[in-house]
């Protein structure tokens, strides 16, 4: 699975394109839909799923017009399912004083379960702890994109709405589980080892 993110140094958050051969995801729409669409001819791949980290804003803002274009179905954890589409909830409102809803997902993610992209799996991790509903997903077990659960050198914050700070260290302690040296790719910042990153927020 080839991983390319879309939206480097950018204020919203990364923005990953997945592609398997002819088959390709986007992680979390942030970027201009422009640039996404660009970078989907260039793959020569075909858009089957927008999949999301979580529902907060800044990783959602092309997700209505990423959907119009492609047709691509929405897939988010069944715990964040109403974020997008709730401005008080998925924090723009808070931000920007003004309402903006991104839509309802097409489909609710478990916890465990496998999203093929091509011949290869998207595991689904439930991580809990910046929303009740936030997720890894490993990626054909070659690399890890961890949201805003996980950054280089800190996790996310647990304040915000359906935050639980007790959950977070929890979900942080269950990805030791995974082997250290995986590649991570996080929803702000840059790539990391699973193991630095978790030295740097658990002991
Ligand atoms: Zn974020
Ligand atoms: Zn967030």
């Amino acid at each position: 699975m080839i991983v390319r993110n879309l939206y480097p140094g950018a204020m919203a958050s990364n923005c990953y394109l997945l592609t398997v051969g002819s088959d390709a995801a986007v992680v979390d729409p942030s970027a201009p839909v422009a640039d996404i669409l660009s970078a989907l001819r260039e793959s020569g791949a075909t858009l089957s799923a927008i999949l999301l980290t979580h529902g907060h804003f800044d990783h959602l803002f092309s997700l209505k017009a990423l959907r119009k274009a492609t047709d691509a179905p929405v897939l988010i954890h069944a715990n964040d399912a109403d974020l997008p589409d709730d401005p008080e909830k998925n924090m723009f409102k808070r931000m920007f004083g003004m309402p903006r809803k991104f839509g309802a997902p097409d489909r609710v993610l478990q916890s465990g379960e496998e999203v093929l992209l091509g011949n290869e799996p998207i595991r689904v991790i439930h991580t809990p702890g910046h929303t009740a509903g936030s997720v890894c997903f490993l990626c054909n077990g070659e690399f890890l994109l961890t949201g805003d659960t996980l950054f280089a050198d800190s996790c996310g914050r647990t304040d915000l709405y359906s935050g639980d700070e007790e959950a977070m260290f929890a979900s942080l302690h269950r990805l030791r589980a995974l082997p250290s040296d995986l590649c991570i790719y996080p929803g702000h910042g840059d790539p990391a080892l699973l193991g630095q990153a978790l030295d740097n927020v658990i002991y």
